[in-house]
Order: structure tokens, then C-alpha cells, then sequence
């Protein structure tokens, strides 16, 4: 998945690069910058004292030594003082420095912490909400995979209202499912298993018959992805990128009619694609799945698909949220 977020210890990465959240100096201090000076050894301050210091939004780049990665970039966040000092534009250069040495070094692979959410004391959903924005814009243009990487577990990253719409909806939604069978919307019903519990399958008594039966296959996930990609006026690349899916994965599907895509794969490209309700159960279908309410993933991407909010880096991050996998490949 070009962009990922994560819950890890940064220093843990094996990414081609790791992002430091440093200060000025370069020579150290707490919270990630000690982490990851602590991990690198010695040597890594001893290549930082040549290299001058570093201003608010740049960036300057050396290599790992004793971290997984192959180099540290660092970067200096702003201190937040309310928003009004110009915080969010030096925000932005961080990530986009940051991005730039990554792509002027070859890596194929960035990990992020959180930059300025710390010490420097950056709301973290502002934070976030401006790292996703300018790693998303350099993704369009850019094959590249982007980890931000989030460290402390109670982080709460969605907004307080976004967080408690999205936990009213999933405790109605459980509480439909399970308490009262009459008001279960049928459309997420797994209507397969209610037809053969219900109905007897005529009976196909010649194998002529059952190869016309086959020969009336429907449309493939693969084919109905493709249609819509058409229909909806995007070229591949917009459709694959707004998914959050890597490239080699979308050709895999294009190539093979009979791709079976995994259920966060099906679901990103409906995200993309902007499909409503219908038509994502339709395409979950062709790949053997549908929305559920016994399950939380299932109701949030419910929850957004039902309200037309297709911002596919906003459901991941609810998604995150709610301790659930991500969409995309
Ligand atoms: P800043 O001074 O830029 O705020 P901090 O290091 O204080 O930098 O914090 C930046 C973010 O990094 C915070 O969200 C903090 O929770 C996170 N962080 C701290 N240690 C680690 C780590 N080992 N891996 C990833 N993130 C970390």
C-alpha cells in the first residue's frame, strides 16, 4: 500500500529510510530523536555534529548504522504556538524535504513518525491530517511507499465527533444484528447462504446443461473494475493511486479476469471509484464477499459509503482508529 499507518516503535522500521523528528541542533534529544540515536549508536551523532544543524522545516539525511533502515533523515517540526506563526506551512516542508531526499536517495520505502506531536506539542490529529495531505500529494506523482508510523497506543487520531458518529453507528448496527433479525438491512445479508438454507436448487441433470450454465458466468470482479473505471471517466492510474493500491497489484488485476482480490482490496477501489451502497455490495459479490454488520470493519466502511464520504485516507484513518485492518492492497 503506497501509504500506510502504523502502529510501531520507528527504530524498528527495515523501511530504505526513517524520518527523524530532531531539533536544531541535530545532537540529540528526547522523545523519537533519542529513540532513534539510541538504536543508531554512536556513529550516527558523530556524522549529525558535521552537518551544521538543521532549520525549522528542512531536512538533511544520513546513513543508519546500527538501525534496520539504510539512512535517517532529519527534520526539524515547528513548535506548535496555536496555529499562528506560520506552524502548518513549516509542517509541510518537513514532510516535503523529508520526501524530496528520500526520492533524490532512491529509497522505495519512507518511514514517518508523527513530526511536532510530541514535545513540540502539534494537535495530533492537525498533524496527521497534514502528513497524509502532503504524502498523498507526492504519492500522485511518485511511486514511493510512505509509512507514518504512530507510537503511542491511546492516540486518539480521528476527530472526538468523527470517533463517537462512527462508535453510535457500530453499536446500532451490532445491536440490529445481533438483538433484532426484522430490521437487519437485507442488502448486507449473505443472501447465499439464506438461498440455499431456503430454496431447493433446481436440478441440473445434463452436463450440457451445467456448461451453459457456466457459459452465462457473470461479469468478473476484475471485468466490473475495469467497466467502472471506464464509466467513471478515470484513467487506471488515478483509480489505483485515489485506492491507495500499488501499481504491480493493479496490473495483477487487470491482467487476470479471474483475480480474487482480497476483501480490503474489493472495498478500496469502491471507495475510489465512489461507488454507493449497491453497487459495492454488487462488486463484493463478484469477489465472494459482502458487507456484514456482525463486524466493525464492515459498519465503518458502511458508515462513510452511506454518506457519500469517499476521502479514502479519512476511512483509513477511522478504521485505524477502531483497531480495524486498513483498505487498500
Ligand atoms: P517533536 O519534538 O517533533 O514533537 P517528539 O519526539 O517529541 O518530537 O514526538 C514526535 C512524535 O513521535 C510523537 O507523536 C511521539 O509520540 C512519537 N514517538 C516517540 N518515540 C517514538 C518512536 N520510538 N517511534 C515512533 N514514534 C515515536
Amino acid at each position: 500500500m503506497p501509504l500506510e499507518i502504523i502502529r510501531n516503535d520507528i527504530t524498528k522500521m527495515d523501511t530504505d529510510a526513517i524520518v527523524n523528528a530532531a531539533n536544531s541542533t541535530l545532537l540529540g534529544g528526547g522523545g523519537v530523536d533519542g529513540a532513534i540515536h539510541r538504536a543508531a549508536g554512536a556513529k550516527l551523532l558523530e556524522e549529525c555534529k558535521t552537518l551544521g544543524g538543521c532549520k525549522t522545516g528542512e531536512a538533511k539525511i544520513t546513513l543508519a548504522y546500527n538501525l534496520p533502515c539504510k539512512y535517517v533523515i532529519h527534520t526539524v517540526g515547528p513548535r506548535w504556538a496555536g496555529g499562528g506563526r506560520n506552524e502548518k506551512a513549516l509542517l509541510e516542508s518537513c514532510y516535503k524535504n523529508s520526501l524530496a531526499l528520500a526520492k533524490k536517495y532512491n529509497c522505495e520505502s519512507v518511514a514517518f513518525p508523527l513530526i511536532s506531536s510530541g514535545v513540540y506539542g502539534y494537535p495530533k490529529d492537525l498533524a496527521l491530517k497534514t502528513a497524509v495531505d502532503v504524502i498523498s500529494g507526492f504519492l500522485l506523482k511518485n511511486d514511493m511507499t510512505v509509512y507514518i508510523v504512530i507510537f503511542d497506543k491511546d492516540s486518539l487520531i480521528i476527530s472526538e465527533k468523527l470517533f463517537s458518529d462512527i462508535k453510535e453507528y457500530i453499536d446500532d448496527c451490532y445491536a440490529e444484528s445481533h438483538f433484532d433479525g426484522r430490521t437487519r438491512n437485507i442488502l448486507f445479508e449473505d443472501s447465499c447462504m439464506a438461498y440455499s438454507a431456503s430454496v431447493s436448487l433446481p436440478k441440473i441433470t445434463k452436463l450440457s446443461e451445467l456448461d451453459s450454465r457456466l457459459a452465462e458466468i457473470d461479469e468478473s470482479f476484475s471485468q466490473m473494475l475495469l467497466r467502472k473505471i471506464d464509466e467513471k471517466g478515470m484513467t487506471d492510474s488515478e483509480c489505483y493511486k485515489k485506492a491507495n493500491i500499488d501499481r504491480k497489484l493493479f496490473s495483477k488485476i487487470r491482467g487476470d479476469i479471474n483475480y480474487k482480490p482480497s476483501k480490503p482490496t474489493v472495498l478500496a477501489f469502491a471507495v475510489a471509484l465512489e461507488l454507493d451502497l449497491r453497487e459495492t455490495d454488487e462488486m463484493l459479490r463478484k469477489a465472494g464477499f459482502a458487507l456484514s454488520h456482525s463486524n466493525k470493519f464492515d459498519i465503518i466502511i458502511e458508515y462513510f459509503i452511506s454518506r457519500g464520504v469517499y476521502d479514502i485516507i479519512l476511512i483509513n484513518e477511522a478504521l485505524f482508529t477502531f483497531d480495524q485492518s486498513l483498505l487498500g492492497a
